[in-house]
């Protein structure tokens, strides 16, 4: 193409021009509709719209429904929550989660991973603060009333049973489709600590029939219970001799 063909011609610049009235007319409609549909905004913070039960706010938390797994922990992309301990009347002693509001992103990841339900998103987002402390949310300042639809929930599908893109579907934390714990009996030195570990009381000791050479006491081994464990991995995390896997259902 010649250099000379390239240039603008009449008819494009009328092109160009018809563009421009063409979005312009779109502002002057809504300018219009604004103006005679007056008001279009809210006086906020003295008016406030009610938003839905599902809007995705702060995490908030049921105590006395947390179980210490720390999956929230782990899942949380900005690694915002950690467990501190509290202690309470009803509850003694125990490890809660507590968030970072300044850093959350309201992803809802905790919620959606909590096998409980004990984390859930809330419609609270008036959050800001004086000093940055205040964003600090301890597990007591993190809790928040349950109310139907503030819980995460959700369906899954198996790839491996995907067949012409029909599969059936699981329910989260369906116990006889989340990953297992898979034992290697030949690093296992029978400490126990993935048991006395185990927030779920998943994990008792059985013997194996056999005598330790040394001790002449019974080998134990653990033995897990799938249907009360909730794969927070903290039984594989603690095994001093890697004795522990997770064996991932695909
Ligand atoms: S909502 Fe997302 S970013 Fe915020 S604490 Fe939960 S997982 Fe972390
Ligand atoms: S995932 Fe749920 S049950 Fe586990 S520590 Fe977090 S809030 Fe508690
Ligand atoms: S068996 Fe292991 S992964 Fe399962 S709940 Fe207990 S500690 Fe967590």
């Amino acid at each position: 193409m010649r250099i000379e063909d390239m240039r603008y011609t009449k008819a494009d610049h009328l092109r160009a021009t018809g563009y421009i009235f063409k979005s312009m007319k779109v502002t002057f409609k809504n300018l219009v509709r604004a103006t005679v549909n007056r008001p279009c905004t809210i006086l906020y913070p003295w008016e406030k719209l009610v938003y839905p039960d599902n809007y995705r706010g702060r995490p908030g938390i049921v105590l006395d429904k947390c179980i210490a797994c720390a999956r929230c922990v782990k899942i949380c992309p900005n690694q915002c929550i950690e467990m501190v301990p509290i202690e309470t009347p009803e509850l003694g002693k125990v490890k809660r989660p507590q968030i970072n509001v300044a850093r959350c992103m309201m992803c809802g990841y905790c919620a959606e991973e909590c096998p409980t339900n004990a984390m859930m998103v809330t419609p609270e987002f008036e959050l800001a603060a004086y000093n940055r402390a205040d964003m600090m949310f301890d597990p007591i300042k993190l809790q928040h009333p349950h109310k139907p639809g503030y819980e995460v929930n959700y369906s899954f599908a198996l790839i491996s049973e995907m067949k012409g893109g029909a599969a059936k579907t699981y329910a989260k934390n369906d116990p006889e489709m989340h990953d297992t714990i898979v034992l290697d009996g030949v690093k296992c030195i029978s400490c126990q600590r993935c048991a006395k570990t185990c927030p779920t009381g998943s994990i008792e000791m059985a013997e194996t029939g056999e005598l330790n050479p040394k001790t002449k006491k019974p080998i134990k081994w653990p033995k897990f219970d799938n249907a009360k464990c909730v794969v927070c991995e903290q039984c594989v995390e603690v095994c001093p001799k890697d004795a522990l896997s997770i064996k991932e259902v695909l």
